[in-house]
């Protein structure tokens, strides 16, 4: 007998045949003689229409009444599922986050899990239910509801899962697993057997969406045995693990590209000892995350720096530096937000001699100009034109996948 954790997300549940198909796949694995516990995500795109709901009341509602608002949506599907499972002949129970001991930290909105309680859990386990529970949310110290930030129902169920010491944690999802590129954009992409925690993160920080982040690295943290799988097609998923054996011949996972990014360029830098220092320091003070930075060589005693940021903080890093141009001495700052980040991701790279030259290469044979480029043991990042990513995203893939296609 195993204990196994299954994620539903909002498409799998988004309709009373859907939530019977999940009432299904449930009442089949513990048919099978395995204990189950279920995290549901909200129907649909309900947690959206909530949002709506609210700002039609407030645009400034508080975090923590949004939050209060927001978590009836996976009340309603679990309990839903409940139901379904009963109608099916089983016994089942449904819990909220606070009922299934899921304590967190009081950042409404974006609540980090500290740890989880199991023994509710437990104790129904033991009866030999099947317990549903709610995704995305847990109470705080305060006993008020919090939860934790959009996609967050990947994260309590991985945090069950860890908590749980379950055998296996299952995310289903509208997709078949993870794909060496967007399956949706990408001719010849193709479904992983399995990928590393780290290109996991890596993929998922870069825009592929399909795990949310804080899942993966709990996931690695704690060991949890992971795999993403369809809820509609019955194909095998994708494992998500430590090691994987590396079958790929090509020595990339995947290919991802981020277009929610823009760069800001400080042009006229003294070239001086601590300017980097204040820059950045003036925007971690400001909760402004740097991805990519390049500097130039210095010249005449002046030098650039080129970075980039999410979109959202664009004009928020713009003003800071703007205000601070005195102090920091530059000449002007010159931004864009015409820009992708498209990326390999590969923990076979790190062996392999010439993976970012390959990348170029095919860059290259496309007429596509790069503006910067990282790297890190496991990535290659390159900043491209923002009408260029879609197809720079192909070219690369064909470059590393395409003898697997033919
Ligand atoms: N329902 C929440 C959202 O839409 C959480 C989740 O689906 O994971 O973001
Ligand atoms: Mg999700």
């Amino acid at each position: 007998m195993a204990l196994i954790v299954q994620k539903f997300g909002g498409t799998s549940v988004a309709n009373a045949d859907r939530i019977r198909n999940v009432a299904r796949i449930i009442t089949d694995t513990y048919k099978a003689g395995n204990q189950v516990v279920a995290v549901l995500s909200a129907q649909g795109d309900t947690t959206d229409d909530l949002i709506e709901k609210a700002a039609e009341i407030n645009p400034n509602a508080s975090k923590r009444e949004m939050d209060m608002l927001l978590s009836t949506g996976e009340q309603i599907s679990c309990s839903l599922c409940a139901m379904a499972i009963e109608g099916l002949g089983y016994p089942a129970i449904s819990l909220t986050g606070w009922q299934a001991g899921m304590k967190t930290n009081s950042t409404y909105s974006n609540a980090r899990i500290k740890r989880v309680e199991c023994e509710r859990i437990r104790n129904e386990l033991d009866r030999h239910s099947i317990v549903i529970v709610t995704g995305f949310q847990g109470i705080n110290k305060y006993d008020d509801i919090t939860t934790l930030g959009r996609g967050g129902s990947d994260t309590s169920a991985v945090a069950l899962a860890a908590g749980l010491h379950a055998d296996l944690c299952q995310i289903y999802t509208d997709v078949d697993g993870i794909y060496t590129a967007d399956p949706r954009f990408v001719r010849g992409a193709r479904k992983l057997e399995e990928i590393t925690f780290d290109e996991m993160l890596e993929l998922a920080s870069l825009g592929a969406q399909v795990l949310h982040n804080r899942s993966v690295e709990m996931a690695k943290r704690y060991n949890v045995n992971l795999e993403v799988i369809s809820s509609f097609s019955g194909n095998p998923g994708t494992k998500v693990k430590e090691v994987v054996k590396n079958v790929e011949k090509s020595h990339i996972s995947g290919v991802a590209k981020d277009k929610n990014i823009a760069r800001l360029a400080l042009v006229g830098l003294k070239d001086e000892p601590g300017i980097a220092f204040k820059i950045f320091s003036l925007l971690a003070r400001n909760k402004i995350n740097v991805d990519i930075i390049l500097q130039s060589i210095g010249r005449n005693e002046s030098k650039d720096i080129s970075f980039t940021v999410g979109k959202p903080d664009l004009e928020e890093a713009k003003r800071l530096l703007e205000e601070n141009k005195e102090w920091l001495s530059f000449d002007h700052v010159d931004v864009s937000d015409r820009i992708a980040k498209v990326s390999i991701v590969g923990a076979g790279m790190m062996n392999t001699p010439g993976t970012a030259a390959r990348m170029f290469e095919a860059l290259f044979n496309a007429g596509i100009n790069i503006h910067m480029i990282s790297t890190s043991e496991i990535k290659v990042s390159v900043l491209v034109p923002a009408e260029d990513a879609d197809r720079a995203v192909q070219v690369i893939h064909d470059q590393f996948f395409d003898e697997f296609n033919s």
